[in-house]
């Protein structure tokens, strides 16, 4: 199964994406947390990237295109993957089809989850993270059971520095302009799927494998 996830930050793609991995068996690709590593990590990439994701603006799209086509040509990809925040502008998108051609690979869907902005906003306000095992929260939604510990490892939670008001609303701006042409991009070559991601978690899940699995 080799499968994009689109939509808006906080459409749920990182959430979805976890429940595609235990059905699946197949690795998730999430340039945003392999972005996020670099970053902590201080690697001359994470530097670069910096200064646009605490802006909410989008790295350029030679660094991002460079870490993917590196990450799918590691053997666990060869089964399939799930990309995670990837393809996000159309040089992307046309990038991905080039280095999977040289692979020898076809996608076989492209899931665009839809969520109301007013939701999204709601969703990544509230949005927590363990620094130890990434598991996510919410603090309205899914809050930890005590508060500002994760449940699954007692790790400390924290929210992501773009996951503030002001940044927020330039993430979404720039999806609008740069990353929503690609639901046309794919529905022209037939891929595109279109789920509801309003529904809970779960019913967004089932409709995920539901379209996976008739694949
Ligand atoms: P995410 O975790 O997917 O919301 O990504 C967090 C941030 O990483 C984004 O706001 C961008 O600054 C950067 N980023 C992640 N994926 C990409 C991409 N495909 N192209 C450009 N920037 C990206």
């Amino acid at each position: 199964m080799k499968l994009i996830l689109l939509g808006p930050p906080g459409a749920g793609k990182g959430t979805q994406a976890a429940q595609i991995v235990e059905s699946f068996g197949i690795p998730q690709i999430s340039t945003g947390d392999m972005l996020r590593a670099a970053v902590r990590a201080q690697t001359p990439m994470g530097l670069k990237a910096k200064e646009a994701m605490d802006a909410g603006a989008l790295v350029t799209d030679a660094i991002v295109i460079g870490i993917v086509s590196e990450r799918l040509q590691q053997e666990d990809c060869e089964k399939g993957f799930i990309l995670d925040g990837f393809p996000r502008t159309l040089p992307q998108a046309d990038a991905l089809a080039l280095t999977l051609s040289g692979l020898g690979k076809d996608l076989d869907a492209v899931v665009s989850l839809q969520v109301e902005t007013t939701a999204l906003v709601e969703r990544l306000t509230g949005r927590r993270a363990c620094r130890d095992c990434s598991r996510g929260f919410h603090v309205s939604f899914d809050p930890p059971a005590a508060e500002g510990i994760c449940d699954s490892c007692g790790g400390e939670l924290f929210q992501r520095g773009d996951d503030q008001e002001e940044t927020i609303r330039n993430r979404m701006e720039v999806y609008h302009q740069q990353t929503a042409p690609l639901e046309d991009y794919y529905r022209q070559s037939g891929l595109l799927k279109v789920v509801d991601g309003m529904a809970p978690i779960a019913a967004v899940t089932q409709q995920v494998l539901d379209i996976l699995k008739a694949i």
